[in-house]
């Protein structure tokens, strides 16, 4: 058999060759495929049953036409994805990203990196990821309904409770989650509520699920200090985005004694060296909708304006806003003012230089597929009180919330010690993700 390193090399070559410009998708397979190498010396069954290969295969990957018309009549076209990745522990899962950036790679990446997060969260989740080049931005409420109708009226048909199961990502919240459900339900007569999360809480939805992947990044990080002896209790932390993760992250950091000094949306960084705070930036990002530059007009503490927000000297950095947004350049700095901790709340958000560094230079690092794993195992909690038609109530499920994050990150910290990279989660998590789907697809043949 041929040396582990070199079958990964070609592996990873095959991918980019079959994958002409997904270049996010090629990241995020290198990522994983770099630690892999130890897994296949200790399993070399793993490499003659191809299953790595097989596992940077989709099992499917649907795209398809969304035409619909905005409130003066005009016609637009846009293109949904659902790529429905692996399956060996579970339906497909994960949610549904509305951004003009979107194309097939961007799906590809998130469900790859999807199938091994679930795969940590210890639930039977299999991992996928969909969504579509749509800009939900300056749109009428009536504009996104029907948009979100004409998506689903092609996306049910992929849909299930035991086959493929959506929730939110980018642009996708409780709002779109209910007008695609209703869709659904419409459409086949079902009321299947285990066939998206995410939902409202009079229709199915769990408590905690909003806040949860937001609260997991700050267990997370909690417990990779804790495992070094400190905490976040009395740091300085910032955190990218002042989205859905962004804000719950904040909020529990908050909670725990951290002290939040920045956060950022699209046109700048908000540093309040007093602290932020949460109610005014819930009020302008989940009810009024505008800049951050409203806080700063408010609050003569804060500041708004392009500086990059990772100059901000801080303890530990969360970024939270989407994928690529940490590179070398930010990590550098975030070293020479002492960062000692980063975990990542939005997919992929730092560079693989970025993380090299840091990893380099002993700073803890948390990777997405742990650190923001909260809100998919969350999803999970509904789908379970879906299933048993009951509601727990908000303190029971944080503890479940709680226990799961506490679990992936004592899974990481043993896996990477098991195979010889100690203190390294990405090392842990990659291989701890990996080896639960391998072994679950090594034990139904060749599929
Ligand atoms: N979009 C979230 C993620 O990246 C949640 C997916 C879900 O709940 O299915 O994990």
């Amino acid at each position: 058999m041929a040396r582990p390193e070199f079958d990964l090399t070609t592996i990873y070559d095959d991918v980019v060759r079959r994958n002409p410009g997904e270049v996010d998708f090629a990241q995020a397979v290198r990522e994983v495929l770099g630690s892999l190498g130890p897994v296949l010396n200790k399993h070399p069954e793993f490499a003659r049953s191809k299953i790595i290969q097989r596992i940077c295969e989709p099992e499917r990957q649907v795209i398809f036409r969304i035409p619909w018309q905005d409130d003066t009549g005009e016609i637009h076209i846009n293109r949904g994805f659902r790529v429905e990745f692996n399956s060996a522990l579970g339906p497909y899962k994960g949610g549904l990203r509305f951004h003009p950036s979107v194309v097939l790679d961007t799906v590809k990446f998130l469900g790859f990196e999807q199938t091994f997060k679930n795969a940590l969260t210890g639930m039977p989740l299999g991992g996928g990821k969909g969504g579509a080049d749509f800009d939900p931005k300056e749109r009428s409420d009536d504009e996104v309904m029907r948009f979100c109708q004409s998506m689903m009226t092609e996306l049910y048909r992929h849909l299930g409770e035991y086959t493929d199961v959506p929730a939110g990502d980018m642009g996708v919240g409780t709002r779109e989650i209910g007008w695609l459900f209703g869709q659904y339900k419409r459409i086949t007569n079902r009321y299947e509520s285990g066939v998206l999360t995410g939902k409202g809480l009079d229709w199915g939805g769990s408590l905690v699920r909003k806040e949860a992947t937001g609260y997991g990044v700050a267990i997370f990080a909690e417990e990779m200090l804790r495992a070094s002896g400190t905490g976040l209790d009395g740091a300085t932390v910032v955190v990218s985005g002042a989205g859905n993760v962004a804000i719950y992250a904040i909020e529990k950091v908050q909670q725990m004694g951290g002290l939040v000094v920045a956060c950022s949306d699209s046109g700048g960084t908000l540093h309040d060296p007093s602290g932020i705070d949460l109610d005014v930036v819930k009020r302008c990002k989940e009810v009024e909708r505008t800049s951050l530059a409203a806080y700063a007009h408010e609050r003569p503490t804060a500041s708004y304006g392009p500086a990059p927000l990772w100059e901000v000297p801080c303890d530990v950095a969360l970024p939270c806003a989407t994928q690529n947004e940490l590179d070398h350049v930010a990590a550098k700095q975030l070293l020479s003012n002492g960062c000692r901790a980063v975990a990542e709340g939005a997919n992929m958000p730092c560079t693989p230089d970025a993380v090299a560094l840091l990893l380099e230079a002993g700073v803890l690092f948390g990777p997405g597929k742990a650190a923001n794993a909260g809100g998919v195992a969350t999803s999970a909690l509904e789908m379970q009180q879906n299933a048993s038609r009951d509601s727990w109530t908000f303190a029971h499920t944080e503890e479940k919330l709680d226990e799961i994050m506490v679990t992936i990150h004592r899974t990481c910290h043993e896996t990477a010690e098991e195979y010889g990279s100690a203190g390294n989660y990405v090392a842990g998590a990659n291989i701890a993700g990996f080896t639960k789907v391998a072994h679950a697809m090594a034990s139904f043949g060749l599929i």
